[in-house]
């Protein structure tokens, strides 16, 4: 007789046993419908074998398909990821399959309908690009390690407009030549139709694409056309990455410093890390691309775990752009300023607007203000859910959570001391975007954020208009950062970079130089020379001042001795335990207890934890109440992640024992948000 190991989209870290009727053809990777408890439910099937087990099983019936839908090279890769992420394999295959394969099949069964992407029509470039020397080199080299047919992990390290994409297309280009697929990996796809109108053109109908916004049907259409292989190319956020290549030959990350791509709910793992297991086991090249890489790649490449290639020039005849740094601080004391552009940006603009060019203004913040103050008892106001500021929308007349979408009508007196002296306190995108409206009445001015993008097609009505210059002054949050190459961009000012500078979180340091490199790489990009006018509050910190040199090198060597005096990575590899819950005493109470089950084991000298990873707290989180939900986080660091693991796994089986009702919790391993 033959039994059937089965795993859920659940998050138990064990299988199920069931007996296989002996007519029934069944394989490993193969979905099957089965009962689970009082319900039925599609599980995959994890392993076949011959020992009976001492309970009594229930049957598996007919496979819901005639051939494995899991390929045989996921279980190897998943299994390592499930290992190394301490999350059940049920759970990462759920993240990894179309989801419509665990739906149960309803009465009513549409086929998938398929629209072609509406991306395509507006980006396609007329000139063919001829690569410069540099570029070619690295091109070679790259087919070269393709052709070798071996994992080769490799950092494309290249300034902002130095021809990366072009290499990347070339590239992926060959791989399909050579009856090979590609996985093509970018941070939001909303964000990049001019990449996806570039290979829609050059690969047609080779060319799958998946991205949050795609439904359920078309996902798995996308899906089963890699499968086939009539499909040999994706391009795609996160979850391209287990797209069922059975060939794969190369996978490039495009902007690999890019926060989006770490899954921060349910199984949270980082794609880049994902990306390098996937190459190790189906022998590709792996290639990581960015003008400022993370701490972690490039310390890799640095220490010869991946190689580097390096682009210092921009393509063509464009030139880096020149950037100035106002001291606002300075500017307030000397003008007693209310406004928030200083004057030397004000002026650049104007100049700007006159030669028919474009100008980009960042600001870090979305909505009017940061927050209402009371200046009688000095208290912000606060979400009642939440606690952070309540950010000032005029649009909506509201104050608005960021966080849990808390709102309220604009306050006429402080809603604890009743004083009418309340006060708005610093700027937001729709702040800049008013003043700058009355100042320029004449020039097209349009805001891109989260608020305003959340109109169906503004996104990309909004890029276009911009690409088409039917836009002169844009304003808008760290997404009009990414990547975008639009040669009438001339002029950018970039405002409130500082306010990340402030966070307590290891990374915010990196963070500020990578938004202040790339928004300033989105000036200059055509034939016109680009500057930059950047206004801060800390012109002399290190990571304004290296971005403002385009001192990638002098950043990373001053961050990375910060990260050797405190510890943190790529010095260090860190494990994060996360808990919540609406009871404010019961999860203090259950934290305490932790706190000393960790002390114990770890001080004693036979503790169990004893000599492992270093633990910092249990501790209130930065950001202490989300959603109604008060926050605790314990750290695990150590200089190995074998060893952090470890002992994660030991605090994890801790945790579930002790457990309370009401408390969830959950385990981020290399955890990037540290609010
Ligand atoms: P990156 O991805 O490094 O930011 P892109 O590949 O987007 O840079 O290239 C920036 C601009 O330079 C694009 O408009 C591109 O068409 C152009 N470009 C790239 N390579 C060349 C080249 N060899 N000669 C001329 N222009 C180029
Ligand atoms: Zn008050
Ligand atoms: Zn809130």
């Amino acid at each position: 007789m033959d039994y059937a190991e089965i795993v859920f989209p659940v998050p138990l870290a064990h299988s199920f046993t069931y007996e296989v009727s002996p007519a029934t053809p069944l394989k490993r990777g193969f979905l099957v419908e089965v009962p689970f408890g009082r319900r039925r439910a599609i599980g995959v099937v994890a392993e076949i074998h011959q020992n009976k087990p001492e309970r009594p099983t229930r049957k598996v019936e007919t496979p819901l398909h005639s051939e494995a839908v899991v390929p045989e090279f996921f279980w190897e890769w998943l299994g390592w990821v499930s290992r190394y992420y301490l999350t059940p394999i049920g759970e990462v295959l759920a993240s990894a399959l179309p989801s419509k394969f665990f739906k149960l099949r309803s009465a009513k069964q549409r086929p998938p309908s398929i629209r072609s992407s509406p991306f395509a029509k507006h980006w396609l470039t007329e000139k063919e690009i001829q690569l410069n020397q540099d570029q070619k080199g690295i091109l070679s080299s790259l087919v070269e390690q393709v052709d070798k047919n071996r994992f080769f992990p490799s950092l494309l390290f290249g300034v902002t407009g130095s021809g990366k994409t072009e290499i990347y297309l070339k590239l992926l280009q060959q791989v399909v030549l050579k009856g090979r697929s590609a996985i093509f990996l970018v941070p939001e796809i909303g964000l990049t139709p001019q990449i996806v109108g570039r290979f829609r053109q050059v690969f047609g109908e080779k060319l799958a694409l998946t991205h949050s916004g795609l439904t359920e049907n078309q996902r798995l259409h996308e899906w089963k056309r890699c499968r086939d292989g009539s499909a040999r190319v994706i391009v795609g956020t996160r979850s391209a990455l287990f797209s069922p290549f059975a060939d794969c030959g190369l996978i490039v990350i495009d902007e690999e410093h890019d926060s989006s791509y770490k899954q921060e709910e349910g199984f949270r793992y980082h794609a880049r890390d994902l990306a390098l297991m996937r190459g190790k086991i189906q022998n590709s090249v792996v290639l990581m691309g960015s003008a400022t890489p993370s701490l972690e790649s490039f310390y890799n490449a640095r220490s010869g775990k991946y190689h580097l290639y390096t682009l210092r020039e921009r393509a063509g005849d464009a030139v880096m752009p020149k950037i100035r740094l106002v001291d606002m601080a300075a500017f307030k004391r000397q003008t007693k300023s209310v406004l928030s552009l200083c004057d030397e940006l004000h002026q650049a603009i104007a100049e700007t607007l006159k030669r028919k060019e474009q100008v980009l203004i960042l600001i870090n913040r979305r909505g009017f203000a940061n927050s209402f103050f009371c200046l009688a008892c000095e208290k912000a106001f606060l979400c009642p859910n939440c606690s952070v500021n309540l950010t000032c929308h005029r649009a909506s007349k509201s104050l608005l959570c960021h966080y849990c979408g808390y709102e309220m009508g604009i306050p006429q007196s402080c809603p604890s001391c009743a004083s009418r002296e309340v006060t708005l306190l610093g700027l937001g995108t729709e702040t800049v975007e008013e003043e700058i409206k009355t100042w320029f009445p004449k020039a097209r001015v349009a805001r891109l954020d989260r608020d305003s993008a959340q109109k169906k097609g503004y996104l990309l009505q909004t890029l276009e208009r911009l690409k088409e210059g039917k836009i002169d002054i844009l304003v808008g949050t760290q997404m009009i950062a990414k990547g975008h190459d639009i040669p009438g961009v001339t002029l950018v000012g970039v405002l409130g970079i500082d306010v990340g500078l402030g966070l307590p979180d290891f990374r915010s340091a990196e963070r500020s130089y990578q938004l202040l490199t790339q928004v300033s790489g989105r000036a200059g990009r055509g034939s016109a020379p680009g500057r930059v006018i950047v206004q801060t509050f800390a012109p002399n910190h290190y990571s304004i001042q290296c971005a403002c040199r385009g001192d990638f090198e002098g950043f990373f060597e001053q961050e990375l001795s910060f990260r050797r005096e405190t510890g943190y990575p790529p010095v260090t590899r860190l494990i994060q335990f996360r808990f919540s819950g609406t009871n404010e005493k019961r999860l203090a109470d259950f934290m305490r207890r932790l706190g000393s089950y960790l002390e114990a084991s770890m001080k004693v000298h036979s503790g169990p934890l004893a000599g492992g990873p270093a633990a910092l707290g249990p501790a209130k989180a930065p950001i202490e109440k989300i959603r109604g939900r008060f926050r605790w986080q314990i750290l695990l660091k150590g200089a190995t992640i074998n060893e952090v693991q470890k002992g994660a796994s030991l605090l994890a089986s801790s945790v579930e024992r002790s457990l309370p009702a009401g408390v969830k919790w959950a385990v981020d391993v290399d955890p990037l948000g540290m609010l």
